[in-house]
């Protein structure tokens, strides 16, 4: 049966299907131009060797499990994106669990493979980290992290939807991955399409292109993380800033890493757990040191005159080519925490691939930090200190191969069809 006759028969679809008309009135959709949407932005993404995360909700993954399973066949990630598009920080960590069950559930049916969640509208609470856990989620991508790229193109409507999403300034909060008790939470960059096109209402694609190319110098010149979010039925509205993104990363060296979310978490975890042994050599002011890892783990060295085989990195930093090699130094080049220092501080600067000692004696590192306390807040101007400095400094790089920084497309499939879009509204 034709679905629009059974929306024609009650109220709540008649309102439905009108908001289903404005949307795809305007992107220009059609429900069987919708089927070839995910198609198209596959095909954009292989252009650049890249790939991409779409979380989607259960419901809608339902209603189209043919189209996602060949998708993921591709290589494209889906992720949980809710059972259906409700806004989960109005829910209990119980509700939570209990509506992620039924997603997984859905999942599992379509056979189609999980690994991280995003909330719809970014809106989540403590509760969906419980409920994450809980359910071992390996990551969570639902906290909005906006950038200062908008040069005078702002707009209350921008500033609104901010704050509806609580999202945090990247200015003040590093754009990277953190591994908080079991889960990796990753970050979502704004403007994403909706902040672009809606919000700020930018019909130039220079525009467009402007602010997406000013976040990814910003993150590689901080070596974080774009998470550039992408709508997938906004595919033929923002292909070209979407492609000027991509042709601009792939063009840079060192490299930025396109990766997909459950990559990028992996590979966090993964290469938190590398280990760097430093120990003294027979000979004064030498030190050996091994690396015990994957083989793509990127070691890097600053100021330090290292007997092996390196090649220039990025701003003062050195690659070193080796996993066992001997550097000249007259103090071992970690950074020194004193033991009242909060645990916190000692878990970002592993995460971040610096090497610690935890140790009273502060002469005997070229920096050496006491925080009792460390918050969030803390890290942006600690990271500053650290990479700002030119003490002799050997560490661990955050991206694998050598990368300077990571680019992650990922885009929200709240529906595919017109016909999801109708339900959608009705949180069906
Ligand atoms: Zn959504």
């Amino acid at each position: 049966m034709n679905p629009f006759a059974i929306a024609a028969k009650g109220k709540g679809f008649k309102n439905a299907l009108a908001r289903a008309r404005v949307i795809t009135a305007r992107y220009g959709l059609t429900s069987h131009k919708m089927d070839n949407i995910l198609e198209r932005f596959a095909r954009l993404l292989q252009t650049y060797n890249a790939s991409a995360t779409f979380p989607i909700t259960a419901v809608a993954l339902r209603r189209n499990s043919a189209t996602i399973q060949k998708l993921a066949q591709q290589g494209i990630e889906f992720a949980i994106h809710g059972y259906t598009h409700i806004d989960h920080s109005r829910l209990t960590a119980e509700e939570q669990v209990a509506r992620l069950n039924q997603a997984i559930a859905a999942f599992e049916t379509s056979q189609v493979s999980f690994r991280g969640f995003r909330c719809p509208y970014l809106r989540w609470n403590e509760g969906t980290l419980t409920a994450l856990r809980y359910h071992r989620f390996l990551y969570d991508s639902s906290q909005g992290l906006t950038w200062n790229v908008l040069n005078g193109y702002d707009t209350p409507a921008y500033q609104r939807v901010i704050n509806f999403y609580g999202a945090r300034e990247a200015s003040s909060y590093p754009a990277l991955p953190s591994f908080q008790d079991g889960l990796v939470r990753i970050p979502y960059c704004l403007p994403d399409d909706e902040g672009l096109i809606d919000r700020l209402q930018l019909a130039s694609m220079k525009a467009q292109s402007e602010i997406w190319l000013n976040i990814l110098e910003q993150t590689y010149k901080l070596g974080e993380l774009f998470t550039l979010g992408l709508h997938p039925e906004r595919i033929d509205l923002l292909k070209e800033p979407l492609a000027a993104t991509l042709a601009q990363a792939r063009s840079l060296s060192p490299a930025v890493w396109v990766a997909r979310l459950d990559e990028i978490a992996t590979w966090w975890l993964e290469r938190t757990e590398t280990k760097l042994t430093i120990t003294p050599s027979t000979h004064p002011d030498q030190f050996e040191v091994r690396v015990d890892g994957a083989k793509s783990v990127t070691v890097l060295a600053r100021n330090l005159e290292v007997a092996g085989p390196t090649r220039p990195w990025f701003d003062q930093y050195d690659q070193v080519m080796s996993k066992t090699f001997t550097i000249a130094a007259t103090q071992r080049p970690v950074i020194g925490i004193s033991p009242q220092s909060a645990k916190a501080l000692v878990d970002f600067l592993r995460q971040q691939g610096y090497l610690i000692e935890i140790s009273k004696d502060s002469h005997n590192y070229p920096l050496y930090l006491h925080h009792p306390e460390f918050k969030p807040e803390d890290e942006r101007p600690l990271l500053g200190k650290i990479e700002n400095g030119s003490w002799p400094l050997l560490r661990l790089g955050r991206w694998p191969n050598g990368a300077r920084s990571a680019l992650c497309v990922t885009g929200d499939i709240d529906a595919l069809t017109l016909w999801d879009y109708g339900l959608r509204t009705l949180n069906k």
